[in-house]
C-alpha cells in the first residue's frame, strides 16, 4: 500500500523507511506530489500531525502519513516541546537550536537534564477520514554538554538516551536508533493497529 509522508524532512523520510521496511507499505514523500508544508499552528503534537497528514492526503489524494515530533526538557519546563523546529527562529536550522539548548543548560547540573523526545504518528485514510489511527512513541535521556557524534539529524549531537549503552544519539548508528527512538516506538505501535484498518 502507498502512503504520502507529509514531511519535507529528508531525514525523516529515510528513517520511517527503514522502519517500515518490509511491512507492506511503501512511504512516498510528499514533495513528489507537490505538496508543500503546512503551517503548524496546532498547539499540540496530534493536532499538528493531524494538519500535515490531511493537507497531504488532500493534495494527493492518497493516504498519508502525519507525524509531529520534539524534543522536551524538563528543567526547562518542556520546552523547546513544539517549538523544536524553529526554536533558535528560523525553522530547521538545527545547529542554532543546539546553541540556544546548550545556552539555557548552562549552569543546568547533569542530575538536572533530563529530557525526552517526543513522537506522535498519525494515519489519516482519506482528507476527510473521522477516525484516524494515532500513534505516540516517547524516548527518554538527557541533555549532554557539548556535541558528540556524525550520525542522525536535529538535536541529536546532544542526546544521550537512557537505552543507547552510553552512547549519544548522534553516535548510534541508524539501525539502533531505528530500533530504539521515539519515532520507532510510534511507527511500531502503528504497525500494531494496522492489521484491524480497513481501507
Ligand atoms: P517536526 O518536523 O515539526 O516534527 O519537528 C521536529 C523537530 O524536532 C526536528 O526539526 C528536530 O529539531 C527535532 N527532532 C524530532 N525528532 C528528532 C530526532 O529523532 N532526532 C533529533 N531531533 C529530532
Amino acid at each position: 500500500m502507498k502512503l504520502v509522508l507529509a514531511s519535507g524532512n529528508a531525514g525523516k523520510l529515510i528513517e520511517m523507511r527503514e522502519i517500515l521496511a518490509g511491512g507492506g507499505l511503501e512511504l512516498v514523500a510528499q514533495s513528489e506530489f507537490g505538496v508543500a508544508d503546512v503551517e503548524e499552528t496546532g498547539s499540540t503534537f496530534v493536532e499538528n500531525a493531524l494538519l500535515k497528514a490531511r493537507h497531504a492526503a488532500r493534495v494527493s489524494g492518497l493516504p498519508a502519513l502525519g507525524d509531529d515530533s520534539g524534543i522536551c526538557v524538563e528543567a526547562l519546563g518542556g520546552a523547546p516541546g513544539l517549538l523544536s523546529a524553529r526554536y533558535a527562529g528560523e525553522h530547521g536550522n538545527a545547529q542554532a537550536n543546539i546553541t540556544k539548548l546548550l545556552d539555557a543548560l548552562r549552569d543546568v547540573p547533569d542530575a538536572r537534564r533530563t529530557a525526552h523526545f517526543h513522537c506522535t504518528i498519525v494515519l489519516l485514510r482519506h482528507a476527510d477520514d473521522p477516525a484516524p489511527l494515532i500513534a505516540e512513541g516517547r524516548w527518554h535521556g538527557a541533555i549532554l554538554h557539548s556535541p558528540r557524534g556524525a550520525h542522525g539529524f536535529g538535536y541529536d549531537p546532544i542526546f544521550l538516551p537512557d537505552d543507547g549503552g552510553g552512547l549519544g544519539a548522534g553516535e548510534l548508528d541508524a539501525a539502533t536508533k531505528n530500533r530504539i527512538s521515539h519515532r520507532a516506538l510510534a511507527l511500531a505501535r502503528l504497525r500494531a493497529m494496522l492489521g484491524s484498518l480497513t481501507f
